[in-house]
Protein backbone atom coordinates (compact mmCIF):
# COMPACT_ATOMS: atom_id res chain seq x y z
CA UNK A 1 0.00 0.00 0.00
CA UNK A 2 1.65 3.29 -1.05
CA UNK A 3 2.10 5.67 1.93
CA UNK A 4 -0.79 8.52 2.02
CA UNK A 5 -2.58 9.98 4.75
CA UNK A 6 -3.33 12.84 2.52
CA UNK A 7 -6.09 11.24 0.02
CA UNK A 8 -8.11 9.42 2.45
CA UNK A 9 -9.01 13.26 4.06
CA UNK A 10 -9.80 14.51 0.72
CA UNK A 11 -13.14 16.57 0.50
CA UNK A 12 -16.43 14.05 -0.46
CA UNK A 13 -16.63 16.46 -3.95
CA UNK A 14 -12.84 15.64 -4.81
CA UNK A 15 -12.78 11.81 -3.97
CA UNK A 16 -13.90 11.20 -7.52
CA UNK A 17 -13.02 14.91 -9.27
CA UNK A 18 -12.66 13.91 -12.80
CA UNK A 19 -9.95 15.41 -14.43
CA UNK A 20 -9.76 16.82 -18.38
CA UNK A 21 -10.41 14.53 -20.29
CA UNK A 22 -9.21 16.06 -23.01
CA UNK A 23 -6.12 16.14 -21.22
CA UNK A 24 -6.36 12.05 -20.78
CA UNK A 25 -6.66 11.81 -24.28
CA UNK A 26 -3.83 13.94 -25.15
CA UNK A 27 -2.20 11.69 -22.92
CA UNK A 28 -2.20 8.74 -25.01
CA UNK A 29 -0.84 10.18 -28.25
CA UNK A 30 2.00 8.43 -30.01
CA UNK A 31 4.49 9.06 -32.81
CA UNK A 32 1.71 7.71 -35.12
CA UNK A 33 -1.18 9.35 -33.64
CA UNK A 34 -3.72 11.82 -36.09
CA UNK A 35 -4.60 14.24 -32.90
CA UNK A 36 -7.77 15.76 -34.12
CA UNK A 37 -8.44 15.49 -30.56
CA UNK A 38 -7.16 18.79 -28.40
CA UNK A 39 -8.13 22.83 -29.11
CA UNK A 40 -4.60 23.63 -29.43
CA UNK A 41 -3.49 26.45 -31.53
CA UNK A 42 -0.69 25.59 -34.80
CA UNK A 43 2.53 26.34 -33.27
CA UNK A 44 3.65 28.09 -36.59
CA UNK A 45 0.95 31.00 -35.36
CA UNK A 46 3.08 31.85 -32.31
CA UNK A 47 4.61 34.69 -32.64
CA UNK A 48 7.71 33.63 -30.06
CA UNK A 49 10.28 32.27 -31.63
CA UNK A 50 12.14 32.31 -28.21
CA UNK A 51 13.82 34.17 -25.56
CA UNK A 52 17.16 35.05 -24.23
CA UNK A 53 17.29 35.92 -20.17
CA UNK A 54 19.79 38.13 -18.57
CA UNK A 55 20.87 37.12 -15.53
CA UNK A 56 22.60 38.80 -12.81
CA UNK A 57 25.65 37.49 -13.02
CA UNK A 58 26.15 38.60 -16.78
CA UNK A 59 25.45 34.80 -17.95
CA UNK A 60 22.71 34.28 -20.55
CA UNK A 61 19.87 31.60 -20.57
CA UNK A 62 18.12 31.07 -23.98
CA UNK A 63 15.12 29.60 -24.70
CA UNK A 64 14.08 27.85 -28.26
CA UNK A 65 10.36 27.51 -29.06
CA UNK A 66 11.44 24.33 -31.67
CA UNK A 67 8.61 24.26 -33.55
CA UNK A 68 9.05 27.74 -35.23
CA UNK A 69 12.85 26.79 -34.73
CA UNK A 70 14.29 23.71 -35.11
CA UNK A 71 17.56 22.06 -34.06
CA UNK A 72 17.80 20.29 -30.57
CA UNK A 73 19.26 21.62 -26.98
CA UNK A 74 22.38 19.81 -28.09
CA UNK A 75 23.06 21.35 -31.05
CA UNK A 76 22.73 24.98 -30.15
CA UNK A 77 22.47 24.95 -25.81
CA UNK A 78 19.35 26.76 -26.19
CA UNK A 79 16.73 24.83 -23.55
CA UNK A 80 12.94 23.80 -24.64
CA UNK A 81 10.53 26.84 -24.49
CA UNK A 82 7.24 25.31 -24.41
CA UNK A 83 4.30 27.28 -25.77
CA UNK A 84 1.60 25.17 -26.39
CA UNK A 85 -1.24 23.68 -23.93
CA UNK A 86 0.32 21.11 -21.51
CA UNK A 87 -0.89 18.12 -19.16
CA UNK A 88 -1.33 19.72 -16.16
CA UNK A 89 1.40 17.78 -14.07
CA UNK A 90 3.78 20.60 -15.87
CA UNK A 91 6.96 20.28 -17.90
CA UNK A 92 8.99 16.63 -17.30
CA UNK A 93 12.28 18.46 -17.61
CA UNK A 94 11.44 21.15 -14.65
CA UNK A 95 9.55 17.82 -12.83
CA UNK A 96 12.53 15.53 -12.79
CA UNK A 97 14.92 18.72 -11.63
CA UNK A 98 12.38 19.36 -8.78
CA UNK A 99 12.36 15.58 -7.58
CA UNK A 100 15.92 15.87 -7.90
CA UNK A 101 16.41 19.22 -5.75
CA UNK A 102 13.63 17.76 -3.13
CA UNK A 103 15.28 14.20 -2.65
CA UNK A 104 19.11 16.27 -2.42
CA UNK A 105 17.85 18.70 0.15
CA UNK A 106 14.64 17.31 1.64
CA UNK A 107 15.28 13.71 1.63
CA UNK A 108 11.88 12.60 2.35
CA UNK A 109 11.98 9.75 4.90
CA UNK A 110 9.12 7.37 2.12
CA UNK A 111 9.21 6.88 -1.11
CA UNK A 112 6.25 7.03 -2.69
CA UNK A 113 6.00 11.01 -3.18
CA UNK A 114 5.55 13.41 -5.81
CA UNK A 115 6.46 17.00 -7.37
CA UNK A 116 4.26 19.10 -9.51
CA UNK A 117 4.70 23.29 -9.85
CA UNK A 118 2.29 25.20 -8.91
CA UNK A 119 1.50 28.72 -9.93
CA UNK A 120 2.91 29.74 -6.58
CA UNK A 121 2.10 29.10 -2.90
CA UNK A 122 -0.90 31.53 -2.70
CA UNK A 123 -2.88 29.28 -5.34
CA UNK A 124 -1.28 25.97 -3.94
CA UNK A 125 -2.57 26.71 -0.29
CA UNK A 126 -5.99 27.55 -1.87
CA UNK A 127 -6.24 24.04 -4.09
CA UNK A 128 -5.27 22.67 -0.44
CA UNK A 129 -8.11 24.73 1.50
CA UNK A 130 -10.77 23.56 -1.43
CA UNK A 131 -9.35 19.80 -1.57
CA UNK A 132 -8.96 19.36 2.19
CA UNK A 133 -12.49 20.47 3.28
CA UNK A 134 -14.33 17.95 5.92
CA UNK A 135 -17.50 16.28 4.49
CA UNK A 136 -20.99 18.05 5.36
CA UNK A 137 -21.92 18.07 9.32
CA UNK A 138 -18.02 18.84 9.95
CA UNK A 139 -16.89 21.92 11.07
CA UNK A 140 -14.03 23.07 8.91
CA UNK A 141 -11.35 23.68 11.04
CA UNK A 142 -7.49 24.36 10.64
CA UNK A 143 -4.75 24.62 13.30
CA UNK A 144 -2.52 26.94 12.98
CA UNK A 145 -0.01 29.86 14.76
CA UNK A 146 -2.10 32.06 16.81
CA UNK A 147 -0.56 34.79 14.49
CA UNK A 148 -1.14 33.44 10.95
CA UNK A 149 -0.15 35.01 7.28
CA UNK A 150 -3.28 37.22 6.35
CA UNK A 151 -3.77 36.22 2.98
CA UNK A 152 -4.19 33.14 4.48
CA UNK A 153 -6.96 33.67 6.86
CA UNK A 154 -8.26 35.85 3.89
CA UNK A 155 -8.88 32.43 1.79
CA UNK A 156 -9.68 30.33 4.49
CA UNK A 157 -12.54 32.76 5.26
CA UNK A 158 -15.16 32.53 2.40
CA UNK A 159 -14.75 28.89 2.52
CA UNK A 160 -16.18 28.48 5.42
CA UNK A 161 -13.02 27.83 7.80
CA UNK A 162 -13.07 28.82 11.63
CA UNK A 163 -8.54 29.26 12.11
CA UNK A 164 -7.86 28.02 15.83
CA UNK A 165 -4.53 29.94 16.54
CA UNK A 166 -2.16 28.40 18.55
CA UNK A 167 0.49 29.61 20.83
CA UNK A 168 4.21 30.41 19.84
CA UNK A 169 6.98 31.08 21.65
CA UNK A 170 10.49 31.82 20.19
CA UNK A 171 11.11 28.12 18.68
CA UNK A 172 7.36 28.21 16.72
CA UNK A 173 4.74 26.57 17.96
CA UNK A 174 4.53 25.24 21.38
CA UNK A 175 3.80 20.69 21.21
CA UNK A 176 1.63 21.25 24.28
CA UNK A 177 -1.23 24.06 22.36
CA UNK A 178 -1.06 21.57 19.84
CA UNK A 179 -1.88 18.42 22.00
CA UNK A 180 -4.86 21.10 23.87
CA UNK A 181 -6.31 22.11 20.61
CA UNK A 182 -6.62 18.49 19.03
CA UNK A 183 -8.46 17.05 22.28
CA UNK A 184 -10.41 19.55 22.75
CA UNK A 185 -11.70 18.65 19.54
CA UNK A 186 -11.57 15.54 19.90
CA UNK A 187 -14.41 16.33 22.90
CA UNK A 188 -16.77 17.90 20.51
CA UNK A 189 -16.51 15.69 18.27
CA UNK A 190 -14.45 16.84 15.56
CA UNK A 191 -11.51 17.16 14.13
CA UNK A 192 -9.13 19.85 12.23
CA UNK A 193 -9.17 19.25 8.87
CA UNK A 194 -5.50 19.98 8.78
CA UNK A 195 -2.40 21.88 10.77
CA UNK A 196 -1.63 25.15 8.63
CA UNK A 197 2.24 26.05 9.41
CA UNK A 198 4.97 27.85 7.84
CA UNK A 199 8.03 26.34 9.91
CA UNK A 200 10.82 29.21 8.92
CA UNK A 201 10.80 32.78 8.91
CA UNK A 202 6.94 32.90 10.07
CA UNK A 203 5.23 35.40 9.04
CA UNK A 204 4.51 37.77 10.71
CA UNK A 205 6.27 36.47 13.64
CA UNK A 206 9.26 35.51 12.61
CA UNK A 207 9.66 32.42 13.98
CA UNK A 208 11.54 29.12 13.09
CA UNK A 209 10.34 25.60 14.68
CA UNK A 210 13.57 24.18 16.39
CA UNK A 211 14.52 20.03 14.81
CA UNK A 212 12.89 18.84 18.21
CA UNK A 213 9.54 20.91 18.13
CA UNK A 214 9.45 19.46 13.91
CA UNK A 215 10.01 16.44 15.75
CA UNK A 216 7.57 16.43 18.31
CA UNK A 217 4.96 18.30 16.08
CA UNK A 218 4.98 15.64 13.84
CA UNK A 219 4.58 13.01 16.45
CA UNK A 220 1.79 14.80 17.52
CA UNK A 221 0.23 15.39 14.35
CA UNK A 222 0.79 11.40 13.77
CA UNK A 223 -1.23 10.40 17.34
CA UNK A 224 -3.64 12.97 16.27
CA UNK A 225 -3.75 11.49 12.85
CA UNK A 226 -3.59 15.04 11.45
CA UNK A 227 -2.29 16.38 7.95
CA UNK A 228 0.06 19.27 7.89
CA UNK A 229 0.31 21.76 5.53
CA UNK A 230 3.56 22.91 5.46
CA UNK A 231 4.15 26.78 3.40
CA UNK A 232 7.83 27.23 3.28
CA UNK A 233 8.56 30.00 1.02
CA UNK A 234 11.30 31.31 3.95
CA UNK A 235 13.74 28.41 4.49
CA UNK A 236 15.90 29.64 1.65
CA UNK A 237 16.57 32.45 3.39
CA UNK A 238 17.69 30.98 6.91
CA UNK A 239 20.41 33.21 8.62
CA UNK A 240 23.05 32.42 10.81
CA UNK A 241 22.17 32.67 14.94
CA UNK A 242 24.11 35.59 15.69
CA UNK A 243 23.19 39.16 13.95
CA UNK A 244 26.57 40.44 13.80
CA UNK A 245 27.50 37.48 11.59
CA UNK A 246 26.63 38.93 7.84
CA UNK A 247 30.09 37.75 5.80
CA UNK A 248 29.23 34.87 2.88
CA UNK A 249 31.10 32.58 4.74
CA UNK A 250 28.66 32.27 7.45
CA UNK A 251 25.72 31.65 5.74
CA UNK A 252 24.28 28.30 5.83
CA UNK A 253 24.09 28.79 1.52
CA UNK A 254 22.04 25.58 0.71
CA UNK A 255 23.75 22.43 2.71
CA UNK A 256 23.75 24.05 5.75
CA UNK A 257 19.64 24.65 6.07
CA UNK A 258 17.87 22.99 8.35
CA UNK A 259 15.26 20.28 7.20
CA UNK A 260 11.68 20.57 6.77
CA UNK A 261 8.39 18.88 8.09
CA UNK A 262 8.59 16.98 5.03
CA UNK A 263 11.97 15.53 6.26
CA UNK A 264 10.79 14.08 9.27
CA UNK A 265 7.09 12.60 7.39
CA UNK A 266 7.52 8.96 7.52
CA UNK A 267 3.86 8.06 6.40
CA UNK A 268 2.88 10.61 3.86
CA UNK A 269 0.92 12.87 5.74
CA UNK A 270 3.17 16.38 4.80
CA UNK A 271 2.36 18.63 2.14
CA UNK A 272 5.04 21.00 1.68
CA UNK A 273 4.62 24.23 -0.55
CA UNK A 274 7.89 25.79 -2.25
CA UNK A 275 8.07 29.53 -3.95
CA UNK A 276 10.13 31.42 -6.34
CA UNK A 277 8.85 34.49 -4.81
CA UNK A 278 11.32 35.10 -2.23
CA UNK A 279 14.42 33.46 -3.70
CA UNK A 280 14.02 34.36 -7.24
CA UNK A 281 10.76 36.63 -7.82
CA UNK A 282 7.04 36.85 -7.45
CA UNK A 283 6.29 37.46 -10.77
CA UNK A 284 7.39 34.39 -12.63
CA UNK A 285 4.19 33.27 -10.64
CA UNK A 286 5.75 29.68 -9.71
CA UNK A 287 6.51 27.18 -6.62
CA UNK A 288 5.94 23.47 -6.39
CA UNK A 289 4.20 21.21 -4.37
CA UNK A 290 5.47 17.82 -2.73
CA UNK A 291 3.18 15.01 -1.20
CA UNK A 292 2.18 11.66 -1.04
CA UNK A 293 2.66 10.52 -4.90
CA UNK A 294 -1.75 9.46 -5.04
CA UNK A 295 -2.34 12.76 -3.58
CA UNK A 296 -0.50 14.84 -5.87
CA UNK A 297 -0.88 12.83 -9.21
CA UNK A 298 -5.38 12.48 -8.02
CA UNK A 299 -6.80 15.11 -6.74
CA UNK A 300 -4.34 17.67 -6.64
CA UNK A 301 -3.72 17.75 -10.31
CA UNK A 302 -6.70 16.76 -11.66
CA UNK A 303 -7.91 19.81 -10.01
CA UNK A 304 -5.17 22.16 -10.92
CA UNK A 305 -5.49 20.93 -14.52
CA UNK A 306 -9.27 21.62 -14.14
CA UNK A 307 -8.80 25.12 -12.39
CA UNK A 308 -5.44 26.47 -13.98
CA UNK A 309 -4.20 24.54 -16.96
CA UNK A 310 -0.98 24.21 -15.90
CA UNK A 311 1.72 26.79 -14.72
CA UNK A 312 3.01 29.26 -17.01
CA UNK A 313 5.51 27.54 -19.40
CA UNK A 314 7.68 30.29 -19.82
CA UNK A 315 8.28 30.21 -16.36
CA UNK A 316 8.39 26.84 -15.85
CA UNK A 317 11.01 26.60 -18.93
CA UNK A 318 13.42 29.34 -17.46
CA UNK A 319 13.09 28.14 -13.88
CA UNK A 320 14.43 24.41 -15.33
CA UNK A 321 17.32 26.00 -17.65
CA UNK A 322 18.48 27.96 -14.30
CA UNK A 323 18.57 24.85 -12.20
CA UNK A 324 20.50 23.11 -14.74
CA UNK A 325 22.79 26.01 -15.19
CA UNK A 326 23.45 26.41 -11.44
CA UNK A 327 23.84 22.99 -10.04
CA UNK A 328 24.18 23.12 -6.97
CA UNK A 329 27.40 25.20 -6.69
CA UNK A 330 25.56 28.17 -8.95
CA UNK A 331 22.55 27.42 -6.50
CA UNK A 332 24.55 27.54 -3.40
CA UNK A 333 26.40 30.91 -4.37
CA UNK A 334 22.45 32.81 -5.16
CA UNK A 335 21.74 31.78 -1.84
CA UNK A 336 24.61 32.79 -0.05
CA UNK A 337 24.23 36.36 -1.74
CA UNK A 338 20.52 36.48 -0.48
CA UNK A 339 21.37 35.63 2.84
CA UNK A 340 23.74 37.95 3.03
CA UNK A 341 21.64 40.75 1.92
CA UNK A 342 19.02 39.75 4.58
CA UNK A 343 21.47 39.19 7.69
CA UNK A 344 22.48 42.50 6.85
CA UNK A 345 19.14 43.67 6.71
CA UNK A 346 18.44 41.79 9.56
CA UNK A 347 20.93 43.32 11.91
CA UNK A 348 20.44 46.91 10.83
CA UNK A 349 16.65 46.98 11.84
CA UNK A 350 18.13 44.53 14.94
CA UNK A 351 20.34 47.63 15.81
CA UNK A 352 17.85 50.31 15.09
CA UNK A 353 14.92 48.83 17.49
CA UNK A 354 17.96 48.06 20.26
CA UNK A 355 18.52 51.52 19.80
CA UNK A 356 14.98 53.10 19.75
CA UNK A 357 12.57 50.30 21.26
CA UNK A 358 14.03 49.51 24.74
CA UNK A 359 11.41 49.53 27.34
CA UNK A 360 9.05 50.20 24.48
CA UNK A 361 8.58 46.92 22.48
CA UNK A 362 10.09 43.36 22.78
CA UNK A 363 10.91 40.89 19.90
CA UNK A 364 12.38 38.40 18.95
CA UNK A 365 15.23 38.02 16.50
CA UNK A 366 14.35 35.92 13.40
CA UNK A 367 16.35 32.92 12.47
CA UNK A 368 14.54 33.24 8.97
CA UNK A 369 12.60 35.18 6.66
CA UNK A 370 12.32 38.77 6.53
CA UNK A 371 9.63 39.92 9.07
CA UNK A 372 10.26 40.94 13.20
CA UNK A 373 7.44 41.23 15.44
CA UNK A 374 7.45 44.09 17.47
CA UNK A 375 5.43 43.46 20.36
CA UNK A 376 4.11 46.52 22.47
CA UNK A 377 3.23 45.38 25.96
CA UNK A 378 1.83 49.22 26.94
CA UNK A 379 -0.59 48.59 24.84
CA UNK A 380 -1.89 45.01 25.80
CA UNK A 381 -5.25 45.29 26.99
CA UNK A 382 -6.26 48.84 25.52
CA UNK A 383 -7.92 47.13 22.68
CA UNK A 384 -7.66 47.51 19.03
CA UNK A 385 -8.32 51.36 19.36
CA UNK A 386 -5.42 52.12 20.78
CA UNK A 387 -3.49 49.95 18.31
CA UNK A 388 -4.94 52.05 15.14
CA UNK A 389 -3.91 55.09 17.05
CA UNK A 390 -0.11 54.29 16.99
CA UNK A 391 -0.86 52.90 12.87
CA UNK A 392 -2.31 55.82 12.10
CA UNK A 393 0.47 58.05 13.96
CA UNK A 394 2.95 56.28 11.95
CA UNK A 395 1.25 56.80 8.58
CA UNK A 396 1.16 60.55 9.12
CA UNK A 397 5.01 60.25 10.08
CA UNK A 398 5.15 58.19 6.05
CA UNK A 399 5.74 54.95 8.20
CA UNK A 400 4.26 51.71 7.28
CA UNK A 401 3.59 48.97 8.95
CA UNK A 402 1.53 46.23 9.64
CA UNK A 403 -0.82 45.96 12.99
CA UNK A 404 -0.07 42.85 14.63
CA UNK A 405 -4.74 42.10 14.73
CA UNK A 406 -3.77 41.78 10.68
CA UNK A 407 -2.60 37.88 11.66
CA UNK A 408 -5.00 37.52 14.52
CA UNK A 409 -7.26 34.51 13.80
CA UNK A 410 -9.68 35.54 16.08
CA UNK A 411 -9.23 39.16 16.16
CA UNK A 412 -12.17 39.53 19.03
CA UNK A 413 -10.02 37.77 21.50
CA UNK A 414 -7.18 40.83 21.20
CA UNK A 415 -3.58 38.90 21.30
CA UNK A 416 -0.89 40.98 22.03
CA UNK A 417 -0.33 44.34 19.92
CA UNK A 418 2.17 44.21 18.02
CA UNK A 419 3.54 45.86 14.23
CA UNK A 420 5.02 43.55 11.60
CA UNK A 421 8.31 45.32 9.84
CA UNK A 422 9.99 43.82 7.27
CA UNK A 423 13.52 44.54 6.62
CA UNK A 424 13.96 43.04 3.37
CA UNK A 425 13.48 46.23 0.94
CA UNK A 426 13.91 49.78 2.57
CA UNK A 427 17.49 50.96 2.59
CA UNK A 428 19.92 50.69 6.64
CA UNK A 429 19.03 54.81 6.61
CA UNK A 430 15.60 54.13 5.99
CA UNK A 431 14.94 51.29 8.30
CA UNK A 432 16.88 53.48 11.09
CA UNK A 433 14.55 56.72 10.60
CA UNK A 434 11.62 54.27 10.77
CA UNK A 435 12.22 52.45 13.64
CA UNK A 436 13.32 55.63 15.28
CA UNK A 437 9.73 56.71 14.64
CA UNK A 438 7.95 54.00 15.00
CA UNK A 439 9.61 54.07 18.47
CA UNK A 440 8.54 57.99 19.22
CA UNK A 441 5.22 57.05 17.62
CA UNK A 442 4.60 54.50 20.79
CA UNK A 443 6.86 56.57 23.36
CA UNK A 444 4.25 59.62 22.91
CA UNK A 445 0.86 57.53 22.81
CA UNK A 446 1.96 55.45 25.50
CA UNK A 447 2.91 58.10 27.61
CA UNK A 448 -0.11 57.82 29.70
CA UNK A 449 0.59 54.51 30.66
CA UNK A 450 4.28 55.55 31.72
CA UNK A 451 4.33 53.00 34.87
CA UNK A 452 3.44 50.38 32.91
CA UNK A 453 6.40 50.94 30.17
CA UNK A 454 8.71 51.24 33.04
CA UNK A 455 7.85 47.52 34.08
CA UNK A 456 8.24 46.54 31.16
CA UNK A 457 11.62 48.18 30.99
CA UNK A 458 12.76 44.59 33.09
CA UNK A 459 11.28 42.63 30.13
CA UNK A 460 14.72 41.66 28.87
CA UNK A 461 15.23 42.42 24.85
CA UNK A 462 14.68 39.08 23.33
CA UNK A 463 17.68 38.07 20.61
N1 LIG B 1 3.11 31.76 2.09
C1 LIG B 1 3.51 32.66 3.01
C2 LIG B 1 3.61 32.24 4.44
C3 LIG B 1 3.86 33.95 2.62
O1 LIG B 1 4.25 34.83 3.54
C4 LIG B 1 3.77 34.32 1.26
C5 LIG B 1 4.08 35.69 0.81
O2 LIG B 1 4.05 36.64 1.50
C6 LIG B 1 3.36 33.37 0.34
C7 LIG B 1 3.04 32.09 0.78
C8 LIG B 1 3.23 33.74 -1.12
O3 LIG B 1 3.68 32.76 -1.96
P1 LIG B 1 3.52 32.92 -3.54
O4 LIG B 1 4.08 34.23 -3.93
O5 LIG B 1 4.29 31.74 -4.05
O6 LIG B 1 2.06 32.80 -3.88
Amino acid sequence: MPLDQVSKRLAPQFQHVEGSLIKKIAARATSRSISLAGGLPHESTFVFRGVTWEMDDGSTLTLKNRALTGGTEAEDGAAELPLNYMQGSGMPELCGELRAHMQRYHTPAYDDWAVIPTTGSTDALTKCFQLLMPPPGKKPIILSESLVWAAALAIAAPLGYEVRGLELDSDGMLPSALDVACRQLASEGERAAFLYLTPHGQNPTGTSLSPQRKRDLYALAQEHDLIIVEDDPYRLLFLPADPEETGEAAMPGVMGLPKSLLSVDTDGRVIHLESLSKWVCPGLRLGWLTAPKAFVEGAYRKWNELTIQFPCTVSQSVFCAMLRAWGQEGLDRHLRRLQVHYAKQRRVMHLAARRHLQGLAIWDLPKAGMFILFKVPALKGKGKAETDSVLEELLAEDVLMVPGYAFDPSPEKAAEPAFRATYATASPEKIEEGIARFGKAVARLTEGMKEERAEEKTVPVMD
